[in-house]
């Protein structure tokens, strides 16, 4: 059986059970608190146990909340975005006309038809880191052009699964993930300097490396910004 216990803003689910003691729990996704407490006990006692733990309740709830919003998997309001190394919160908006997006102090704004689901909402952003890299890396490829006296014909963007970014020596094309958007600047441009490296040096080996503690002393320093969690994947590779 269950009835309800208020303490102040806070409204508790309180079930009666053949138990011994009392139990409490913080419960995913919302952070509905309940106690589980033994058929006879009086309600003071209930009462004043719960008191007693407001503390460690609100953390839990403090801890649920935050949870969600690190993990954006369905691209709706509250959730954590990254866009060049800062947290935005996601706010959908729903309105007629194509698809946009819109960066706000703190906030990233995303606008898309009514009834939009996840996959929509997923491809509109996307869409936009991509436009965002599209065009930031020009000019850092033909900066590092000059630096490096070497000639890139071509760049992409592309969603990747395993891969921050790759070089086809031959052709001259260098490919970019779509993921580097949401990471600080500097990470875009290692990558950049890394790839173009591979004009002069195909393979990761010392020769490659004495280009990089050239061009980009703190190469290191980056590549570990890069790959640290929760902002990406471990280990991806370049
Ligand atoms: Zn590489």
């Amino acid at each position: 059986m269950t009835s309800h216990l208020q303490l102040g803003d806070l409204t508790i689910d309180l079930v009666r059970k053949n138990i011994k003691h009392l139990y409490l729990r913080v419960l995913p996704p919302a952070g509905i608190v309940r106690i589980s407490a033994p058929r006879r006990m009086d309600i003071e006692t209930i009462r004043l146990f719960a008191i007693s733990r407001l503390g460690w309740i609100e953390k839990q709830q403090e801890k649920i909340r935050l949870q969600a919003r690190q993990n954006p998997g369905e691209y709706s309001d509250g959730e954590s975005h990254f866009v060049w190394g800062g947290r935005y919160l996601l706010k959908v908006i729903e309105t007629g006309g194509p698809p946009s997006v819109e960066l706000r102090p703190g906030e990233l704004l995303l606008h898309v038809r009514p009834g939009s689901g996840k996959e929509k909402r997923q491809a509109a952003l996307d869409a936009w880191y991509r436009r965002q890299l599209e065009a930031a890396i020009p000019s850092l490829i033909a900066r590092w052009e000059a630096v490096m006296g070497v000639k890139v014909s071509s760049f992409y963007v592309r969603r990747m699964k395993t891969r921050w970014g790759s070089c086809n020596p031959r052709r001259r094309s260098l490919r970019f993930n779509t993921e580097l958007a949401k990471k600080p600047p500097r990470c875009l441009e290692y990558l950049v300097v890394h790839e173009m490296a591979h004009l002069i040096e195909p393979s990761h080996n010392a020769r490659f490396k004495a280009l990089m503690d050239r061009f980009l002393p703190d190469w290191k320093q980056v590549r570990k910004e890069l790959n640290r969690t929760p902002l990406g994947h471990e280990a991806w590779e370049e």
